[in-house]
C-alpha cells in the first residue's frame, strides 16, 4: 500500500481527493491547518478509517512536514493547501502570499530533504504533485483556450500567488531534479464546497429565497469540472504523469455565470417548487475588480497522453450537486459557522 501526504485535505477538493485515494487503496496522511475553509465534517465518514491519518498543522511549518514524511514513510505528496477565494485575496492578500507561496516553498524544501534521504529505488518512485489553477493564465477574449504552454498572466492576488508557487515547483525540478508535476485545473464544483463559492452560494440562497448576487453583466465565462473528475485526473497524473511536466485539466463545459445560476435555479425549482421562480431574485452587483472575462482550458494533452476524460456532464453534475446541498443541512450549518462571508464584493447577498 502506498502512502500519500495530502495537504489541504479538509477543504473542498482535498476532502473529495482523500476519499477518492482511500477508495483506490492508498493510505493518506492529511495535513490541514483547518482555516475557515477546512472542515472535519467533510471527512466524517473517514473518522474510523485506519488509512486516513489527520494532522492539524500548517504547510509553512517545514519541520512538521519533514517529520510527517519520515514518520509515515510517504511515497508521494499532493499539495492542495491554499487560500483559494479570489474575493478574499482582494481584501487580504498577505495570507495568500504566506500560505500559497511560502507554504509551497516549505513543502518543496521538506520534500527535497526527504527525497534525498530515500533509497535509490524509493526515490525513483517519489512524486510531488502540485495542484494549481487555470487562473494563472489570465483572461481570454471570446475565442481560444489555455494550453500548457500559455504564458502566465495572473490578474488577482490569488492567481498571482498560485503562479508564484508554480514557478517555485518548476524551479525545484529544473534545479534539484525533484520529481514534480504541476496541474492547472478549471473551476470545480460538487459536494463539500465552502458555501461562499458561486455554486453552493447560489444554491443555498435560491432555496432560502435570498438575493442571487451576480457580478457585472453575468457574462463572464468559466469552464466547469465535477470534483470527482478532478480527483480521477489527479490520481492518474500521480500514477502515470510525466515527471517535470504540467497538465491542464478541464471539463469541456464552458458556461457564463448567468447560465450557471439559471441551471441552479431550474434544479432548485424542480426540487422545491414554489409560486415564483427562484431566478426572480437574481441581482446584478458591482463587478469584482480585475475580474477575468473568460477561462477556457485545452485538456487534450491529458486525454491523449494518459487517456483521461471527464465522466460527469455539467447538467447531471449540477443536479446532483444542488441535491447534495439540500440533503446535507447539518454540513451546511457547520461550515457556515466557520466564518462564512455570505456576500460578494459588490453587495451584501442578504440585502
Ligand atoms: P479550499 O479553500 O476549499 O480548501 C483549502 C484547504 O487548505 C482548507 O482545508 C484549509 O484549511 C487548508 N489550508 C489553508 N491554509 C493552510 C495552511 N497554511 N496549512 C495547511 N492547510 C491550509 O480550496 P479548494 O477549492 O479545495 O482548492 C484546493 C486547491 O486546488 C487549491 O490549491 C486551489 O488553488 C486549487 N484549485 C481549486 C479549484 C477550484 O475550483 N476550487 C480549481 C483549480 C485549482
Amino acid at each position: 500500500m502506498k502512502t500519500v501526504l495530502v495537504t489541504g485535505g479538509a477543504g473542498f477538493i482535498g476532502s473529495n481527493l482523500v476519499r477518492h485515494l482511500i477508495r483506490a487503496g492508498y493510505r493518506v496522511v492529511n495535513l490541514d491547518k483547518l482555516t475557515y475553509a477546512g472542515n472535519l465534517a467533510s471527512l466524517k465518514d473517514l473518522e474510523q478509517d485506519e488509512n486516513h491519518i489527520f494532522v492539524q498543522g500548517d504547510v509553512c511549518d517545514g519541520m512538521l512536514v519533514l517529520e510527517l514524511l519520515h514518520r509515515y514513510d510517504c511515497d508521494a505528496v499532493i499539495n492542495l493547501a491554499a487560500e483559494s477565494h479570489v474575493d478574499r485575496s482582494i481584501g487580504s492578500p498577505g495570507m495568500f502570499v504566506r500560505t500559497n507561496v511560502v507554504g509551497t516553498f516549505e513543502m518543496l524544501e521538506a520534500a527535497r530533504e526527504y527525497w534525498h534521504a530515500l533509497s535509490e529505488e524509493r526515490s525513483q518512485g517519489f512524486r510531488f504533485v502540485h495542484v494549481s489553477t487555470d487562473e494563472v493564465f489570465g483572461s481570454l477574449g471570446d475565442s481560444g483556450s489555455f494550453t500548457e504552454s500559455t504564458p502566465f498572466q495572473p490578474n488577482s492576488p490569488y492567481s498571482a500567488s498560485k503562479a508564484a508557487s508554480d514557478h517555485l515547483v518548476r524551479s525545484y525540478h529544473e534545479t534539484f531534479a525533484l520529481p514534480t508535476i504541476t496541474t492547472h485545473c478549471s473551476n470545480n464544483y460538487g459536494p463539500y464546497q465552502f458555501p461562499e463559492k458561486l455554486i453552493p452560494l447560489m444554491t443555498l440562497h435560491a432555496v432560502e429565497g435570498k438575493q442571487l448576487p451576480v457580478y457585472g453583466t453575468g457574462l463572464n465565462v468559466r469552464d466547469w469540472l465535477h470534483v470527482e473528475d478532478h480527483c480521477s485526473a489527479l490520481r492518474l497524473i500521480l500514477e502515470s504523469g510525466r515527471i517535470g511536466d504540467t497538465y491542464n485539466i478541464g471539463g469541456d463545459a464552458e458556461r457564463s455565470n448567468l447560465e450557471v445560476v439559471h441551471a441552479i435555479c431550474q434544479t432548485v425549482d424542480e426540487l422545491c417548487p414554489s409560486d415564483q421562480p427562484s431566478s426572480k431574485n437574481i441581482q446584478y452587483v458591482r463587478d469584482r475588480p480585475g475580474h477575468d472575462f473568460r477561462y477556457s482550458i485545452d485538456a487534450s494533452k491529458l486525454s491523449s497522453e494518459l487517456g483521461w476524460k471527464p465522466s460527469v456532464s455539467f447538467e447531471q453534475g449540477i443536479k446532483d450537486t444542488v441535491s447534495w446541498y439540500l440533503s446535507n443541512p447539518d454540513w451546511v450549518t457547520s461550515t457556515r459557522e466557520k466564518g462564512y462571508h455570505g456576500q460578494r464584493l459588490g453587495t451584501s447577498a442578504n440585502s
